[in-house]
């Protein structure tokens, strides 16, 4: 069988480096707060070409801790795709401020810039964008609809560590941006993290303090915070693994490329890419008007596969107030894809078995 994701494989090429720093952690005694996050973030804003990175508990904190940083809170508006993974949605009405969903572009799945300014109101703070699958935002018209309104930008990278936009790292782009390091992402611990990337030093100190009960120092607290801090050995482990990222982007875009020329069956709509460096394949997805034969086929076939995602945010039960509304692209979008296998573990065998296998169908 050929499986989605082998996140055993993949960590394990890793395994005695990992349990070297481990081990080091255990000498020590020392769990939170200490040398590795220290080592881990500088090495991961350097990455990112960004001033400042600050590890936190997962992505979703990420999300929740930059909004709630920036001040934004019941009344405020925050622009977010529609087709994006329900955490950035839930991360902007966890802050009492109302999500305002735009449908994507067709093409990139990623929001589209055209529909941000008519759904600005005089209650508009800022733009949300998510490099969603993997693939960087074009950043251009998002900067000038941004700049031209007052609002700010912020980035939901936790698909798309280590894209560039027009050289620079995803990341770097906006105000400030929140990665996850779920085991899954392109960038996974062996467990929860995340961390939020920016070059305003006072927004950072402010997602530092409350991210730790809302303190600046030791029982001091200036915040009503909460506790969403990257332990040690989470850090250690990212550390490892942050070197080899962009050799396992490389293998992903080459496993891509393959996919793009190969598929040749009419009935798949492959993704489309505006520059190859502007992607990392967190997934490869396609399209396909009979999905769930499709993806029946390719299991009896020995090839597992993933929907990203099968329902949108706005038919989902947590957001019923919603259920009425349509977004016709994002439901388009979500009653076609399914993603292929796309790992950097993956052998040219089985990428080409993949490929005869979709041919076939
Ligand atoms: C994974 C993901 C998140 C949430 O990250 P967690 O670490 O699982 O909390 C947020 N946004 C997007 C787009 C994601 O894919």
């Amino acid at each position: 069988m050929i499986k989605f994701l082998d996140l055993g494989k993949v960590n394990n090429r890793f395994r005695d480096v990992m349990d070297a720093r481990i081990a080091k952690i255990l000498d020590k005694g020392w769990y939170l707060q200490g040398e590795e996050n220290e080592v881990f973030t500088k090495h991961f804003a350097d990455f990112c070409g960004t001033k400042y990175a600050l590890g936190v508990a997962n992505g979703l904190d990420a999300l929740r801790l930059i909004i709630k940083a920036s001040g934004f809170g019941e009344g405020d508006e925050i622009i977010v795709p529609a087709n994006t993974y329900i955490a950035t949605i839930l991360a902007i009405s966890d802050n009492g401020c109302t999500p305002v969903l735009v449908e994507p572009d067709i093409n990139s799945y990623n929001i589209n810039p055209d529909l941000i300014e008519v759904a600005i109101t005089p209650k508009t703070k800022a733009i949300m964008v998510v490099h969603l699958y993997g693939q960087a935002v074009q950043m251009e018209k998002i900067w000038a609809v941004a700049k031209k309104h007052n609002l700010k930008v912020f980035e939901d990278c936790a698909q798309a560590h280590g894209a560039y936009y027009q050289g620079k790292r995803i990341g770097s782009l906006s105000d400030a941006a929140a990665f996850s390091f779920y085991p899954g992402k392109n960038l996974g611990a062996l467990g929860d993290a995340g961390a939020v990337v920016s070059n305003d030093k006072e927004l950072i100190d402010k997602v530092k303090a409350l991210a730790n009960y809302g303190s600046d120092r030791k029982y001091h607290h200036i915040y009503k915070g909460l506790n969403s801090r990257l332990d040690e050995i989470q850090a250690a482990v990212l550390d490892v693994k942050l070197p080899y990222l962009d050799e396992d982007n490389a293998r992903r875009r080459e496993i891509a490329k393959y996919y793009r020329e190969h598929i040749t069956n009419a009935k798949i709509i492959l993704p489309k890419v505006y520059d190859e460096l502007a992607h990392v394949w967190h997934v490869f997805v396609v399209r396909t008007q009979e999905r769930d034969r499709f993806q029946q086929y390719l299991t009896d076939k020995g090839i597992q596969t993933i929907i990203h995602y099968p329902t949108p945010p706005h038919k989902q039960l947590a957001y019923q107030e919603w259920n009425n509304r349509s977004y016709p692209i994002t439901e388009e979008i979500h009653r076609t894809v399914i993603s292929l296998p796309i790992s950097p573990m993956m052998t040219d065998e089985e990428v080409r078995k993949v490929v005869k296998v979709v041919n076939e169908w």
